[in-house]
C-alpha cells in the first residue's frame, strides 16, 4: 500500500469517495453491465452448500433450489471468508482464511442547520485527522459523519462517553474551519457499529489469506480477504475479482 500510495508521491494519496453514494457510484454501474451482457442477477439467494465431483464444483444449492453446472461453467466464489471456509470446508481440508475480525464505527450526528465550511474544508468536505479516535470526518449539509477504523478497541467503552469524546475531537479539527462554531455537547447521533467490517490487519491473520486458484479446478476465490497486497478495501476486492478471472483464465491478464 505504501508503495503505491506515498512513496509515489501526493497525486497517488488523494483520497477517492463517492460523489452520492456507493450504490450510484460502483453498484448501479456494474449491474448496468450486467444487463448489457445478459447476466442474470440473483439477490437474496444464499449459496447453501456446492457439489464437487472429481475435482469440479457441479452444483450449487440456495434455498430457491439446486443450480446445475456443465463443463464450462465456473465459478467465483466472492462471499466473506467465513462463509468461504464453510462452503469449502467439506471438499477441501484444510481450507484456511482469515479468521479474526475488527469492526468499524460510524457516527453521524445531525446538527441544527448544515454549518458553513472554509477553505479547503468546503472544497474537500472532508477532512482525516490524528492524534484522536475519530480519524475521518465528511461534512454532508447537516450531518457530519465520522469513522474510526480497528474500533474493537472501543467496544467496552460506554457509548455517551465515546460519543463525547469523538464530538470533542470533531469539534478540535472543524471549528478552524467553520464559519460559526460547533455545539458543545454533541448532537442527536446515529450509530453504526460494523461488528465484522475488516478481517485483523495482523501479520498472522495476512498468513491466512488464500490465492484465488484452488484445488477445484472451475473455482476460483475472491474477496478483499484474499491474498491481495491490500488491507480490507474496495481496491482489493476489485482486483481479486480481476485476479480471479485471470486464474479460471476467462481473460488473459
Ligand atoms: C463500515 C465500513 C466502512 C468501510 N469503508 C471503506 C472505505 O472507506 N474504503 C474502502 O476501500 N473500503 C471500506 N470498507 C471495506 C469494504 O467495504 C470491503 O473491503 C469490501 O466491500 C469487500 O468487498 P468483498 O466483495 O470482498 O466482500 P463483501 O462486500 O462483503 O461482499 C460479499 C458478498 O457475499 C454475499 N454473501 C454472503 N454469504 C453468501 C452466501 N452464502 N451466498 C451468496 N452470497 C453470499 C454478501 O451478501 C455480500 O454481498 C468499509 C467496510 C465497512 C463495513
Amino acid at each position: 500500500m505504501v508503495k503505491e500510495s506515498l512513496s509515489l508521491g501526493g497525486k497517488a494519496c488523494v483520497p477517492w469517495f463517492p460523489k452520492e453514494g456507493l450504490s450510484e457510484s460502483l453498484v448501479d454501474p456494474a449491474l448496468a453491465h450486467l444487463a448489457i451482457l445478459q447476466a442474470e442477477v440473483r439477490t437474496q439467494s444464499r449459496i447453501n452448500t456446492l457439489d464437487v465431483s472429481r475435482g469440479r464444483v457441479t452444483a450449487l444449492h440456495s434455498p430457491d433450489g439446486v443450480i446445475p453446472l456443465t463443463e464450462e461453467d465456473t465459478v467465483i466464489l466472492a462471499v466473506p471468508a467465513p462463509v468461504a471456509e464453510s462452503l469449502l470446508a467439506p471438499h477441501l481440508p484444510g481450507f484456511q482464511a482469515p479468521n479474526a475480525f475488527e469492526s468499524i464505527l460510524n457516527l453521524h450526528f445531525r446538527l441544527d442547520a448544515a454549518p458553513q465550511a472554509l477553505g479547503s474544508f468546503a472544497r474537500a468536505r472532508f477532512m482525516g485527522l490524528v492524534g484522536s479516535i475519530a480519524e475521518w470526518v465528511f461534512l454532508r449539509g447537516d450531518i457530519l459523519s465520522v469513522t474510526v477504523s480497528a474500533a474493537n478497541r472501543f467496544a467496552e467503552q460506554d457509548p455517551d462517553d465515546l460519543a463525547r469524546a469523538i464530538w470533542h475531537d470533531v469539534r478540535r479539527a472543524c471549528d478552524p474551519v467553520l464559519k460559526e462554531p460547533l455545539p458543545a455537547t454533541p448532537p442527536h447521533q446515529r450509530v453504526v457499529w460494523e461488528k465484522r467490517a475488516t478481517f485483523a490487519a495482523t501479520p498472522e491473520q495476512n498468513r491466512l489469506r488464500p490465492g484465488s486458484a484452488t484445488q477445484l479446478v472451475n473455482l476460483a476465490l475472491a474477496g478483499d480477504w484474499t491474498a491481495t497486497g491490500l488491507p480490507a478495501t474496495l481496491e482489493g476486492a476489485m482486483r481479486s475479482g480481476v485476479k480471479a478471472v485471470h486464474t479460471l483464465g476467462l481473460r488473459r491478464p
